[in-house]
């Protein structure tokens, strides 16, 4: 149990129905193998505003959000040896698991068979789980050096942000499938997650086709890396593809008609679901039977491969489209979300926070 702890200024939601505001929280002096990350920037993922509002009916109050996160290393505990004071740094969305299942052995953290501690809203190991654990809306985190991501200088920093959760939960699911040349992809949404998909399945030589329900997004689409742009509205546009894909990530926020998309796979495709929509989506049977499609979940990566997409990202100079937005316009920034209105990722700078 840590003795020493730094008060560190944060935004939290108090109550499903309260706006996010200033709150503050403790932060444990790093020691042993911990590394503490000064936060200069942090992304806004869809995920935050569902559990700020509770919308996935597990949130522990006060929540602080935040699991994109990027900043230099302050201070280092006496084991650490991957990081020094001064280097850059990344959290995404876990600071911990068993490290001893069957799935931290295999590199799939995430899948943790006694669940990952997650960067917010999981029970904080530090405080014997009395204390959630609380994410980047903060000027600094401390974490597991195991945790923590070398980011290249190369790359712009808060355009680096989004990669920690946008990013690599697009890129596992897409790499797992092995998506490449020669194959016709969909994404399906095009916010966070799915611009973040449009820009992966474009650089893994794939055929892209962004299905959106935004007209005005049609142009940014094809900039971004898509070779075809549909209205998923118009149903003519989407019969013109009917069983003609190999995969399709499904990146959207909310309910939306999964049929739809099961019925442009072609033989054995698969259509994996990224977006974690509030309520359940109804799935057809024959939808799946004919001809032989697969429906599947994905959820965002391991630590090994969430360092590979970021050495990826540095390679090929892939970062998110982003709107950098003080702390203080984050409710806006939710709002916005919820209109589809992102091009393509807020990110708050932390400084608006410490100023
Ligand atoms: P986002 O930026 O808000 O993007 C969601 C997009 O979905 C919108 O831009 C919009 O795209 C589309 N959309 C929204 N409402 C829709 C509706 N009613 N019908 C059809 N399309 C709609 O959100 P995000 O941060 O990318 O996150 C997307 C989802 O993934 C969220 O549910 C989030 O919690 C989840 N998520 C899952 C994981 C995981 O590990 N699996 C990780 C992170 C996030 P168009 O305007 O192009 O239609
Ligand atoms: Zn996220
Ligand atoms: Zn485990």
């Amino acid at each position: 149990m840590p003795t020493q702890t730094r008060s560190t200024r944060a935004y939290a939601a108090r109550t499903e129905t309260s706006p996010m505001a200033p709150f503050s929280i403790e932060r444990r002096d790093p020691a042993g193998d911990d590394v503490a990350i000064d936060i200069l920037y942090c992304g806004v993922c869809h995920s935050d505003l569902h559990q700020a509002r509770n919308e996935w009916h597990n949130t522990v109050y006060p929540v602080v959000p935040g699991h994109e996160i990027v900043g230099r290393v302050v201070k280092t505990g006496k084991n650490v040896t991957k990081f020094k004071e001064g280097d850059l740094a990344a959290i995404g969305c876990m600071v911990d698991s068993c490290r001893v299942c069957a799935s931290c052995r295999r590199g799939l953290e995430q899948y943790c068979e006694r669940s990952p501690t997650f960067t917010y809203n999981s029970p904080d190991k530090h405080t014997g789980g009395t204390d959630v654990t609380y994410g980047g809306y903060s000027e600094s985190i401390v974490a597991d050096q195991a945790f923590v991501l070398k980011v290249s200088e190369k790359l712009d920093l808060a355009a680096t942000a989004p990669l920690l959760c946008a990013g690599i939960t697009t890129y596992s699911p897409l790499r797992h499938w092995k998506v490449g040349p020669g194959q016709k992809v969909g994404i399906v949404g095009l916010g966070g997650l799915g611009h973040m998909g449009v820009k992966f399945a474009h650089a893994l030589g794939a055929h892209v086709v962004l299905f959106t329900t935004s007209p005005g997004k049609t142009a940014d689409a094809l900039r971004l890396g898509a070779d075809e742009v549909v209205l998923s509205k118009n149903a003519d546009e989407m019969q013109k593809h009917a069983a003609s894909f190999d995969f399709i990530l499904d990146a959207v926020s909310a309910e939306h008609d999964i049929n739809a998309y099961l019925s442009l796979l072609r033989l054995d495709g698969t259509l994996t679901l990224v977006g974690a929509p509030e309520k359940p989506l109804p799935v057809a049977a024959f939808n799946l039977l004919l001809p032989r499609r697969h429906f599947a979940g994905s959820a965002i990566g391991g630590i090994a491969e969430t360092q590979e997409m970021l050495d990826f990202c540095a390679d090929r100079g892939i970062v998110s489209d982003i709107e950098l937005i003080p702390i203080d316009r984050i409710e806006t920034a939710y709002e916005r979300m919820l209109r589809g209105d992102v091009k393509y990722r807020f990110v708050i700078d932390m400084a608006s926070l410490k100023g």
